[in-house]
């Protein structure tokens, strides 16, 4: 089975026994829970546009390892084209969900790590690049969803993992047995962890030889003994729990998903290891994850931001001011930011590698652009979102209040905007851009624009390392003509 429907993915997921707390309590079944339901959504549309022709270019690809037919989010990129394919099918799926669709992070995982443990094994003779091939494979046959969970707590900023306090602010092993490793600790905010069947763990920093325990990456089902997960409140989140909830809701059928995943002495069979204490080869597999992923975000975010930009053009309709100059202004302003960070997501993807393990790594230098941008445009475009909605954004009465014979006709009433249009579409418009500008897609359209993938001084960083201002320097030196 190497596509699953999106009925087939649900099932699947079904018959995983996560261990999930939301809102002080256990849950059960994730699958049906109103809060949870449109996170699991989004994925499934990742599984249901794969069945499209039309989007079949987009949204599947030919494995490198059996040349099988395969979901993208499961492809070791072999050209600059998948690169570029995978950012349109990011913006595909951000228009079609308006949400976090949160498969992308095993995707930049699987390709992270693929370069790395085959770089790891030439230098330290270990064979981690086997067993990730056949990890991999595994996940292409059977079309799962991989949560990348890169992460740590990390508790003191200003100290390294072994020098923490508290030894479990990253994750470590904690025991070497014949047959495997135990590791305890934490991996914070992770994206649709609830909605995956393996999570694909990996270290977050660069370390130093002491740190050699904090050294390690592997895969393990999301179901194993020991991992918990505490879902991350989102604003609005209990808006789904009203009866009958549908307009206050703004996005009802998709949304995003976080999680605090604790592994407490969970156990990893060494097959499903792919580093373990070689210390110099954490940065190597952290600088690559954060490029692929600050790539993501130049599909993702355009792809959602497409769907912000259409909602406010449709408030201004809806209100009668959509011919105002200011308007077409304002609304030209957001496209051009959101066309920009599409281009900033192509032009990384463009200019992409091969690395020595074959797969495709994009510019490292151009990916970080892109995110450092993304730290920035999708603040703006909701500004101008919140400005053309006007304040009625966040002080319309509720659903209840429409339904209400008391209230309903007056609201009916003085809430309308143009005549041809229902003023129930017009505030349907307005929850719309609620929930991406402030609701529980803020999460991952505003917030996550700022630290996903990375916090902005994360990316300024790479963009001091890898800008080459020597060279700059030189050219002006030749141009000035002034002696080297
Ligand atoms: Fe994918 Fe964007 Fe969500 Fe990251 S934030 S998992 S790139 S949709
Ligand atoms: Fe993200």
């Amino acid at each position: 089975m190497a596509l699953m429907t999106g009925e087939q993915y649900v099932e699947s997921l079904r018959k995983l026994k996560l261990n999930i707390y939301m809102l002080g309590e256990k849950i059960d079944n994730p699958i049906d829970n109103p809060i949870l339901r449109p996170s699991l959504n989004s994925v499934k549309m990742t599984y249901d546009l794969a069945q499209v022709p039309e989007y079949e270019d987009l949204m599947t690809a030919t494995s490198k390892l059996t040349g099988n037919k395969i979901n993208r989010f499961l492809n070791l990129h072999q050209s600059t084209d998948d690169l570029v394919k995978k950012v349109k099918m990011q913006r595909l799926l951000g228009q079609k969900t308006a949400a976090c669709f949160q498969r992308c992070v095993g995707m930049d995982a699987i390709n992270a790590v693929y370069s790395t443990t085959y770089e790891t094994d030439q230098k330290c003779g270990t064979n981690y690049h086997e067993n990730f091939k056949k990890f991999v494979e595994y996940a292409e046959e059977n079309d799962l969803t991989i949560d990348g969970a890169m992460t740590d707590p990390k508790g003191d900023r200003g100290l390294s993992p072994s020098k923490q306090a508290d030894p479990d602010l990253y994750l470590r092993v904690v025991e070497r047995r014949e047959d495997g490793v135990v590791v305890r600790g934490a991996k914070a905010h992770q994206t649709g962890i609830c909605n995956s069947h393996e999570v694909l763990v990996l270290p977050t920093v660069s370390m130093k030889p002491e740190d050699k325990d904090y050294a390690i990456a592997f895969s393990v089902p999301t179901d194993t003994e020991g991992i918990t997960m505490i879902i991350g409140r989102q604003s609005c989140d209990t808006r789904k729990l009203e009866k009958d909830a549908d307009l206050d809701v703004g996005n009802k059928v998709f949304g995003g998903v976080e999680a605090l995943v604790v592994f407490d002495n969970v156990f990893v069979p060494n097959d499903r290891i792919f580093l373990n204490g070689e210390t110099e080869f954490a940065g190597m597999v952290v600088e690559r994850f954060a490029g692929y992923h600050r790539q993501s975000y130049g599909g993702c975010k355009v792809g959602v931001g497409d769907v912000l930009i259409g909602a406010a053009a449709l408030a201004a309709e809806y209100n009668g001011a959509a011919k105002a100059s200011h308007i077409k202004d304002k609304l030209i302003e957001m496209m051009h930011l959101n066309e920009t960070l599409y281009s900033c997501g192509i032009a990384c993807s463009a200019e992409g590698q091969k690395t020595e393990a074959g797969n495709y790594q994009i510019d490292l230098l151009l990916a970080n652009v892109c995110k450092q941008n993304i730290t920035r445009f999708p603040y703006e475009i909701t500004r101008l979102a919140e400005d053309i909605a006007g304040g009625l954004m966040v002080t319309m009465p509720s659903e209840q209040d429409f339904k209400n014979p008391a209230t309903k006709d007056m609201l009916e009433k003085y809430l309308k905007g143009v005549d041809s249009v229902p003023t129930m579409d017009r505030m349907k418009i307005l929850r719309l851009i609620e929930n991406l500008c402030l609701g529980t897609a803020a999460v991952g359209y505003r917030t996550e624009s700022m630290h996903g993938a990375g916090s902005p001084q994360a990316q300024r960083i790479m963009i001091s390392r890898q800008g080459n201002l020597a060279h700059k320097k030189e050219l002006a030196k030749d141009i000035a003509r002034i002696d080297k």
